[in-house]
């Protein structure tokens, strides 16, 4: 990968990963997002849509409310066969949806969000967006300077004269510490959510968001 592709942090990029306001309009072409295919429309780059969960309701079917980006708060409908139940688990105020191809639409109560159809585009990712994003950065600012060399919980830096050495965490492969120790009290300080936000960070890095050559599924 060229280096100056790995200098942004891709999730706050606005044309991949839009607030509500840039989702293309579930009536109209957006031609950000479609290309005017032989006989259908078709996505010419992918999208993800993600939201903190501020609430939930809805008895037979589940619908969340979700501060965007921008801090605008809207609707999420579950249609899909279940009705969202199988999600309902994981529902928790202040983690974040991310919703695959997302367009605006316009429920019959008025408000304003996404209706989901398909299990497979949407996920819950269980730290908040805030996180998500400061993860992305993270991802980014490392790609750059290279990995740390100080250990994530004392700081100390790698040494071979007195034995330090950094192991990296096995999960993230993002953060490193000089021992056992360090390791778990950065676990229970805050690296359990981090951790997760990394990985996902990373799932979402794996792919090229420009180019559309079939459909992502979580
Ligand atoms: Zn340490
Ligand atoms: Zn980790």
């Amino acid at each position: 990968m060229p280096e100056s592709k790995g200098s942004k942090s891709l999730l706050r990029n606005s044309v991949n990963f839009p607030s509500f306001s840039d989702l293309p309009d579930e009536n109209d072409v957006d031609y950000t997002y479609y290309d005017e295919g032989p006989s259908v429309f078709k996505p010419r780059q992918h999208w993800c849509f993600l939201g903190e969960i501020v609430d939930s309701y809805g008895l037979s079917r589940i619908l969340l409310r979700v501060k965007d980006k921008d801090d605008q708060v809207v609707t999420i409908g579950l249609y899909t066969d279940d009705r969202g139940h199988a999600l309902a688990p994981q529902i928790k105020q202040g983690h974040t949806v991310a919703v695959l191809y997302g367009e605006q639409h316009g429920f019959l109560d008025m408000s304003v969000g996404i209706r989901v159809e398909e299990p497979s585009i949407i996920k819950i990712i269980p730290c908040s967006l805030e996180q998500l994003l400061k993860a992305s950065d993270d991802v980014a600012a490392r790609k750059l300077n290279g990995q740390s060399r100080c250990c994530g919980s004392c700081g100390k830096k790698e040494n071979t004269s007195d034995n330090t050495h950094l192991r990296l965490c096995s999960r993230c492969k993002q953060t490193s510490y000089c021992g056992e120790v360090c390791q778990r009290k950065a676990w229970v300080d805050g690296h359990k959510t981090d951790c997760k936000a990394f990985v996902w960070v990373q799932w979402f890095a794996a792919r090229n968001w420009g180019v559309f050559n079939g459909y992502f599924n979580f």
